[in-house]
């Protein structure tokens, strides 16, 4: 017996999960999206000779389900520029440039004596781990305050526009929160793993897909087809007998569920014990800001970009160098920035008037070059839903609500607010949810 999947969400983890569905032979299959077009937060803006991506601009691969599924549906994607790895931190008035290698130990972000006692690693007392520790702590505690702090706040801005005193270590970096705990030392386990790789395995590295982020939107709902229904804002989803019902504009029964939207819009969905736990999601509003010109009126360094340090005091988290890395994404001869600015550190930036954000964020963005900038491109994009914020607690929150999706049959939940803000993530999470899918339907 076939049994009818409605993924209500066309963002990518919607489309993931819909395409591994496909992909796993499931024909009877519907996307809804309250957007006319799908993609979600992510879009690929075009204009004047400029591609500027409103979210997800770069994709670490090779990742273990990402890269199987961008083949399997036939996407294109390159690396950056070999040129542009080089990453910046913008500390004590001066860009500091940090390898992607274990040279970055060396690079002068922090003074000798906070590696010194970063060094002392391996004998710091290890916590039960059962605690729920910030980024923050777990860090200093086993760097130091200097390193650590440091590490703690780059880690939290450069991924989730976050405060690093609010964000659960184990949630949000869970690979070094064990590294520190099991393994022993962050710093000896993060170099045998790079050692490990250079033995075999591929070191995962920023890719583009080569239209854009919209190119692969486009391709995932092109596998889907007529299974993608734009315009379709769904009110409510409610059990009914074996199955579910979604109330929208039309009344629409299935089997399976997979609600793929920010928590927040599923606890209005979904209402009741479960709504009042999702709605506690907590998400930080973020501004992204493209700036292009003539290279002479906005001079990039060649790299990949800067995220500020908690020294700086701006409003701008980071800045990526994206013409550098992807040179065809602003015309010959001019360069394009995009600043994430805003986050947890600065929500009311989302609420400013777009000259505002741009004479502050242009100002700062002058101050890290330390050179005057006259942009003549300039896009704002606010994410005024906010990125998805794993504070301590998350791994609790996830737990209650597996609990009672227990008592919810062929209810999903996925999407960048449970299990990872990456799109790498959204893949892995989406081939979980599509197994279980099959594994009940089969
Ligand atoms: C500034 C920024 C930079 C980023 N950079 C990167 C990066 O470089 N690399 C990376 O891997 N990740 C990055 N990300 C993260 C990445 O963009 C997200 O993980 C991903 O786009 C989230 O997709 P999603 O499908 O989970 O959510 P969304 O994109 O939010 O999709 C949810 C969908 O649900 C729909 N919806 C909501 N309510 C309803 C309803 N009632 N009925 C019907 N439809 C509904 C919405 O319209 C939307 O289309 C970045 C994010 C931001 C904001």
């Amino acid at each position: 017996m076939t049994e009818r999947v409605v993924v209500i969400g066309g963002g990518l983890a919607g489309l993931f999960t819909a395409s591994e569905l496909m992909l796993a032979g499931v024909d009877d299959l519907l996307v809804i999206d309250a957007s006319a077009s799908p993609g979600g937060v992510t879009r690929t803006i075009r204009r004047d000779g400029y591609s500027l991506e409103s979210a997800a601009g770069t994709l670490l691969l090779p990742h273990s389900h990402l890269s199987a599924l961008l083949e399997r549906i036939g996407a294109d994607v390159v690396p950056v520029e070999p040129s542009a790895t080089m990453r910046y931190v913008y500390t004590r008035g001066r860009l500091v440039a940090v390898p992607t290698s274990p040279k970055a130990l060396l690079a002068p972000l922090v003074p000798l004596t906070a590696k010194l006692r970063a060094a002392a690693e391996p004998f710091v007392r290890r916590k039960a781990e059962s605690e729920d520790e910030s980024l923050d702590a777990f860090l200093r505690r086993r760097l130091g305050d200097g390193l650590g702090g440091m590490l703690a706040w780059l880690g939290a801005s450069g991924v989730f526009a976050g405060d690093p005193a609010r964000l659960s270590a184990r949630s949000t970096f869970p690979a070094i929160a064990a590294l520190g705990e099991g393994g022993g030392s962050i710093v000896r386990g993060g170099l045998r793993r790079r050692l490990g790789r250079r033995t075999g395995a591929t070191r995962p590295t920023s890719h583009i897909p080569v239209e854009g982020m919209t190119g692969l939107v486009e391709t995932l709902a092109g596998v889907l087809g007529e299974r993608f229904r734009g315009g379709f804002a769904a009110d409510s989803v409610r059990r009914d007998g074996s199955g579910w019902v979604i109330e929208g504009p039309q009344t629409i029964r299935c089997d399976h569920v997979v609600v793929a939207t920010a928590p927040a819009a599923a606890a209005e969905l979904l209402g009741g014990d479960l709504g009042v736990i999702l709605g506690k999601a907590q998400t930080a509003p973020t501004v992204v800001v493209g700036l292009g010109g003539p290279s002479h009126q906005v001079p990039l360094p060649q790299g990949f970009g800067v995220l500020t340090g908690p020294d700086a005091g701006l409003a701008s988290l980071g800045v990526l160098f994206v013409s550098s890395y992807a040179p065809g994404r602003a015309p010959p001869g001019h360069a394009l920035a995009k600043v994430i600015a805003g986050g947890a550190r600065f929500p009311e930036l989302v609420d400013w008037d777009d000259a505002r954000i741009v004479e502050r964020v242009g100002g700062e963005v002058a101050r890290i070059l330390g050179t005057d900038i006259d942009p003549s491109f300039v896009e704002i994009i606010r994410h005024r839903a906010g990125i998805p914020q794993y504070e301590i607690g998350h791994s609790a929150w996830l737990e209650e609500i597996d609990h009672l999706l227990g008592d919810r049959p062929g209810l999903h939940l996925t999407g960048w607010g449970y299990r990872g803000v990456g799109v790498a993530h959204l893949a892995s999470d989406a081939a979980a949810t599509a197994s279980r899918i099959v594994e009940r339907t089969a």
